[in-house]
């Protein structure tokens, strides 16, 4: 599923700000995955991406994908998210939700339901003695189209 046009154009903005704010250079590659992955919901791989690029800037290779990836989860702008796959996937929204991982077609979904803010209910520290920081949680299903 795209974003509305709109919407890509201000998260895209987001993206770079955070980008600049950390004295990152907005390079063409780094612009190309960034666009790349701003337009997608649906939780792209490393190598999904780059199939996404490869036909927009000529001679980019997988090798800079993946570096362009992990800088830009190394500054905060993207984040890598836990799902049942070793693969890892990628996220350009930061801001804490949850997410549906459908079990055939491996999408990944936002799950935005209000009985998931949890705030008032989180733990501030494990029984073993760590301070959380932050949490997500993982859902598995099965999607509509693959269920029709
Ligand atoms: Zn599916
Ligand atoms: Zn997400």
């Amino acid at each position: 599923m795209d974003c509305p046009l709109a919407f890509k154009k201000e998260k895209l903005r987001h993206l770079e700000d955070g980008c600049r704010q950390n004295g990152l250079a907005m390079t063409v590659q780094r612009r190309v995955v960034l666009d790349a992955l701003a337009e997608r919901t649906d939780h792209p791989s490393a190598d999904q991406l780059y199939d996404a690029v490869r036909g927009r800037l000529r001679g980019i290779s997988r090798t800079t994908v993946y570096r362009v990836l992990e800088t830009l989860v190394g500054i905060g702008v993207v984040q890598k998210i836990s799902n049942p796959e070793s693969k890892a996937r990628y996220d350009a929204n930061t801001v804490r939700h949850h997410h549906i991982h459908c079990i055939r077609c491996e999408k990944i979904e936002d799950m935005h339901t209000p009985a998931l803010h949890l705030a008032q209910q989180v733990p501030i520290a494990t029984e073993s003695g760590f301070t959380i920081v932050d949490y997500s949680i993982n859902f598995s299903g099965i999607c509509p189209d693959c269920r029709s």
